[in-house]
């Protein structure tokens, strides 16, 4: 699948079992948010409509009327299930009419009919039980691609009905080379997205279209980094803030520990960070000033805290132990270097 950047077992492992004609009724892509679930779940569904596919490399050959009528988004077999504009969950309603419903019609042309349904952890009850019934006994030409980010909060009889496909971070110099390479990011630009992107093409990509969105995570990331400086009644104000929800949590700790990373690398006298500008000046600045044994010790903490959300500790109370073992520095008065 050349039109995937990475991800090169998924993608191979997907190629076979279309090869093979072994293709399961339902896939669950798993991975954080930007991972590229959806971008996968889409190129596996065009590589399943279309008439002449390359089996050895596993790719849609681009020119078919499959493809074409996908290329013009107006193939009928393929259904992509999102939640109505500005709502976060998909309704019932919804998912009876555009999956429960259709997927009891043979399709209109070719194989299969494919539902792509992205973030299933945000169903309701109702709605994954309504699913169930659809994956218990799938119509012949039905094939499900369900993607999630947070597969914990799944019930274990959708899991159980589903193929789980994994989707792993990804280098950042496989993502700065792909945003050179694809979306014709200056070098320089697409090194600091790659950084900042945790692994994740799909985030680095909306960066690069959306400055907001890189902006609101410097911004937050400056909230981070004065934790550090700020008494315990600012801290714990700050842990309430950040630990509204587990996916504010989870983004908060994800970014802090990206950063704090270059703190210990700082500490350890390293100069080459994966930060860049201010922020990294900042990581350069603490990681002297604590030296490596207390930045270790809460890069320690920021990964313990990270596990403690995935297995469902409360939020707030793990960002306010995080904010009471996060090491203390005074601000230096503004004039020294
Ligand atoms: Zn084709």
């Amino acid at each position: 699948m050349r039109a995937i950047v990475g991800h090169e077992q998924v993608t191979a492992r997907l190629g076979q079992a279309v090869a093979s004609g072994l293709v399961a009724h339902a896939y669950l892509f798993v991975g954080p948010d930007g991972i590229g679930k959806t971008t996968l779940a889409l190129e596996f569904a065009r590589l399943l409509e279309c008439e002449r596919p390359d089996l050895t490399t596993g790719d849609p050959c681009g020119v078919c009327s499959a493809c074409r009528r996908i290329a013009h988004g107006n193939h009928t077999d393929i259904t992509l299930v999102e939640p109505e504009e500005g709502k976060r969950q998909l309704g019932i309603e919804s998912v009876r009419e555009n999956v429960i419903h259709l997927a009891n019609l043979a399709p209109s042309s070719g194989r299969w009919r494919v539902f792509i349904l992205p973030n299933v952890e945000r169903m309701t009850a109702n709605t994954v039980n309504a699913l169930l019934k659809t994956l218990e006994e799938p119509p012949e030409s039905v094939v499900l691609l369900l993607t999630t980010a947070e597969p914990e909060n799944l019930l274990p009889t959708l899991l159980s009905r589903c193929q789980i496909v994994p989707m792993r971070p990804l280098d950042a110099n496989v993502i700065a080379d792909a945003l050179t390479a694809r979306w014709s990011v200056p070098d320089e630009r697409a090194r600091t997205f790659a950084g900042l992107a945790n692994g994740r093409l799909g985030w680095a990509v909306r960066a690069h279209d959306d400055p907001d969105l890189a902006r609101a995570r410097a911004e937050q990331l400056n909230k981070l980094i004065a934790c550090t400086y700020a008494g315990r009644d600012e801290r714990l104000a700050a842990a309430a803030r950040l630990g509204a929800d587990a996916e504010a949590a989870r983004s908060s700790i994800e970014l802090w520990m990206l950063w704090w990373r270059d703190v210990v690398l700082a500490a350890h006298g390293a100069t080459h960070l994966l930060n860049d500008g201010a922020a990294r000046d900042e990581a350069t600045a603490q990681g002297r000033a604590l030296g490596p044994e207390p930045a270790e010790r809460f890069l320690r903490a920021l990964i313990e805290a990270q596990a403690a959300l995935e297995q469902n500790a409360n939020p707030r109370l793990t960002l306010d132990v995080l904010m009471l073992d996060l090491p203390h520095l005074a601000r230096q008065a503004s004039g020294r270097r």
